[in-house]
């Protein structure tokens, strides 16, 4: 666990804090960047700035060795076997739309597509847009009143026309962690793909995707620590050496005439396009950032948190926290009775402390507990209980002009 003196040392790496006075709460938008990601990425505009895999010149390689030393960083980073498995795309968005269009073929009229009931929009819309096009059905599996999965339900679902299962990690919504594991092996047995939406989860839990088993995986560098406009997506490579590619242009190809296009193989296939080194760069950095304080220890730190928000928030009369369970991630959903979450969001605004409130990109999970929006506060490593005790004594002041 760390030390008091251990988070402000670290905290200390976080520019933004010494230029504005703010409590921080809405790291599942997006998290705060250490100097060293901000660092690398204003040395290689200075310092290197290149095309990658074209130009042969001392400063084209420079970038392309840093881009290929990325792509390594991450496939450490979450286990996959093959290094052209990390296909770097401008988020975990744009993962899932790679993903919705390269398996358009595979999909036939009155197969089925499973998503849940309490997925981001964007792990949501790819899949009404393709089943749409190809007379597919979309099937969800429903939540209880808590959010959580119904599994027996999720059973009935599954068939052998079941292609693909979208499912997340971890819920944007209440932090809810997923069954994923027995999901993804219930799945297998009907020989149906599992997409992983890991937004949530890959700053707080350690992933290993050949230990899933899963099929895909996806996450943005911008909520771990990283720039915005880089995501990645993990593909087994056996299923995307299928694919075809997604975009086309340079960089993807070997050979060109103006009949036909032979492409390279992967990872560049699924890359057309200069990419974004910068922030492929930037995401380098910031896995390093991660790996050096270990993902177990920020976890067990941000739990601490969250059990300790969760204590002190309870006291609050008319409070409805969402979801309290023991299997705790960064998240913590509420509402007070009566009160609209945008109206108490601006107050707390004027305080100084930035919060989610609304939906969160998640209507369905929203309209189907009937709620329109909640409050969203959520931690990362630089947060401190001190923050937490302003937090609660500022809301109090906030309730009072209610
Ligand atoms: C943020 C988020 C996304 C979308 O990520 P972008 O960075 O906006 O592409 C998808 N799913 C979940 C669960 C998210 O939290």
């Amino acid at each position: 666990m760390f030390s008091y003196e251990e988070i402000k040392t670290i905290r200390k790496q976080f520019t933004i804090f010494k230029k504005k006075n703010i409590i921080y709460f809405d790291n599942a938008a997006t998290t705060q960047k250490p100097f060293k990601v901000i660092k690398a990425i204003k040395k290689y505009y200075c310092n290197f700035n290149s095309n990658v895999n074209r130009s042969f010149h001392f400063l084209g390689q420079f970038s392309s060795n840093c881009l290929e030393l990325s792509r390594n960083n991450v496939q450490s980073f979450i286990n996959a076997k093959y290094r052209e498995e990390i296909i770097f795309t401008s988020g975990a968005t744009e993962s899932i739309n790679l993903i919705a269009f390269c398996i358009y073929k595979f999909i036939k009229t009155s197969d089925n597509i499973i998503i849940s009931h309490s997925e981001h929009h964007s792990n949501i819309t790819p899949w009404q847009v393709l089943s749409q096009k190809k007379k597919a059905n979309l099937k969800v599996i429903p939540v209880n009143s808590e959010g959580e999965l119904n599994l027996r339900i999720f059973k009935k679902l599954i068939t052998k026309k079941t292609k693909l299962i979208s499912i997340s990690h971890v819920t944007n919504t209440f932090g809810i962690i997923n069954p994923i594991k027995r999901l993804i092996k219930t799945a297998h047995k009907y020989n149906s793909l599992v997409l992983i939406d890991g937004s949530q989860a890959i700053s707080h839990i350690t992933i290993d995707v050949q230990n899933l088993d899963c099929d895909f995986y996806v996450f943005s560098s911008h909520k771990m620590y990283g720039p915005t406009g880089l995501g990645i997506l993990y593909g087994k490579k056996k299923i995307l050496d299928k694919f075809p590619p997604y975009k086309c242009g340079g960089g993807m190809i070997e050979k060109v005439t103006l009949k036909k296009t032979i492409f390279y193989g992967l990872p560049f296939k699924l890359e057309a396009g200069t990419p974004n080194i910068a922030g492929i760069i930037g995401t380098n950095k910031a896995l390093n950032f991660i790996v050096n304080y270990s993902i177990r220890k920020i976890n067990t730190y941000e739990t601490k948190l969250l059990k300790y928000a969760i204590k002190i928030l309870s006291n609050i009369k008319g409070i409805k926290i969402y979801y309290k369970n023991s299997k705790l991630t960064k998240i913590l959903s509420f509402n007070i009775e009566n009160i609209h979450s945008f109206d108490l969001g601006k107050l707390l605004n004027n305080h100084g402390i930035a919060v989610r409130t609304g939906k969160h990109c998640a209507q369905p999970i929203m309209n189907y507990l009937k709620i329109n929006g909640t409050i969203r506060i959520s931690f990362a490593i630089y947060n401190t209980i001190e923050e937490i005790d302003i937090f609660y004594n500022s809301l109090i002041k906030c309730l009072s002009f209610f």
